[in-house]
């Protein structure tokens, strides 16, 4: 891959967002007003649901199943919960606290020009979730599709920048809704990458572009577990168990939340044979997958290897997801002191991403933004090369 020169005017100075990224700490406690009780007392509530639920998959008893139950709920308001939400008092609140939250995590739409600044020289390196970042959240996830107008989209970004697509999904289902060869896929939460097979200015493609499968070892157990799961699920009405290959994920979207309790025991009479599977919860889905330390933050550096930019200073990793798997990648960057990770959130969310968006639709814009920046700011260079 050919390094990319970004040219940024020469005015634009170090913003703040210069200081979020090299110092996200400095960020959360100098630059911004401090969280509400209320939104602290939240938080504490949200992190003890996932301390509870990062459980392993041993153990167990009604206690544990009454956790597994709360977390769910805590991550996935119903459609009752949610018109609540929409009441007049709960909105005046709500926009309180969204309002003080996204002045901790401002829109990257506001920001934008702060972000291309912080670019300045370097190779920016686009990193999608899928779900809830380029297509909407729907019922049944294998309608999950992405709109022609977002596949054109990441089409023209891909054309620009280097970029994969980093999904706890099958590797094969991602592209199948994707269908765009020029990009990375990075399926069953990291845990199957493979390269581009179209060429495009940054990447060579190759046929056989697989590129690392660290849990190959786990497929015969994951399969097992997938048999289980099928058989014991079809007691709960519209449950879903889907096969990410490397990865399974229950969803229970569907379900009414009297049955969560039972689905939760279910899936934990499986997963109590299998002391090296783990279980996190996604939005209104169980996630199971091998207990090896690899996520999509590894996926991420991985990626920024193959690329030949891991010890680069020069790289600036562009990381926008909704999942709490998503996180891993958000702590990478803030740990590389690098980079930035978008959140895509419409509601209040413990994240280590910098900036935020609300929706799909906001990505599309983002994206559309960065592409139109980006060839504005290449237009001198042709033109002076054409002078040459
Ligand atoms: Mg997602």
């Amino acid at each position: 891959m050919r390094k990319q020169s970004v040219i940024v005017p020469e005015e634009l100075a170090v913003t703040t967002l210069m200081a979020v990224v090299a110092d996200p700490a400095a960020h959360h406690s100098a630059l911004l007003p401090p969280r509400s009780s209320a939104f602290g007392v939240r938080c504490a509530r949200y992190k003890r649901f996932l301390s509870q639920l990062d459980m392993g998959s041993g153990g167990g008893g009604g206690a544990r199943i009454s956790a597994w139950v709360d977390s769910m709920r805590a991550s996935s308001p119903t459609h009752v919960k949610a018109a609540a939400m929409l009441s007049a008092s709960f909105a005046a609140s709500h926009d309180e606290d969204y309002n003080k939250w996204v002045k901790q995590h401002p829109s990257a739409l506001t920001v934008f020009e702060d972000i291309v600044a912080a670019s300045k020289g370097k190779q920016i390196v686009m990193f999608l979730d899928y779900d809830g970042t380029l297509s909407p959240i729907v019922d049944d996830p294998d309608r999950a599709f992405i709109s022609n107008a977002m596949r054109e989209t990441v089409r023209d970004v891909a054309r620009h920048f280097p970029t994969a697509i980093v999904s706890g999904r099958r590797r094969d289902k991602v592209f199948s809704f994707v269908r765009l060869r020029e990009l990375y896929y990075a399926g069953s939460h990291g845990m199957d990458i493979k390269g581009p097979t179209k060429r495009t200015k940054h990447t060579k493609a190759k046929t056989k572009a697989v590129m690392f499968q660290p849990a190959t070892e786990f497929l015969p157990m994951i399969d097992e577990v997938y048999k289980a799961l099928m058989e014991k699920t079809k007691l709960i009405p519209g449950s879903r168990v889907e096969n990410n290959t490397f990865s399974l994920s229950v969803h229970f979207r569907c379900v009414d939340e009297k049955a969560w309790s039972s689905l939760a025991e279910l899936v934990r009479s499986v997963l109590k044979r299998y002391p090296k599977l783990r279980l996190t919860l996604g939005r209104k889905v169980l996630e199971i997958r091998p207990s090896i330390k690899w996520d999509k933050g590894k996926a991420l550096e991985f990626l920024l290897a193959s690329l030949g930019l891991a010890d680069s200073g020069n790289v600036f990793p562009v990381y926008i997801g909704d999942d709490r798997t998503d996180e891993d990648a958000f702590r990478v960057l803030h740990g590389r002191r690098q980079g930035l990770g978008i959140l895509v959130s419409g509601v209040i969310r413990e994240t280590s991403a910098c900036c935020s968006l609300r929706q799909p639709a906001e990505v599309q814009e983002f994206l559309r933004w960065l592409v139109e920046w980006k060839r504005s700011a290449s237009l001198p260079r042709r033109t002076e090369a054409r002078k040459k």
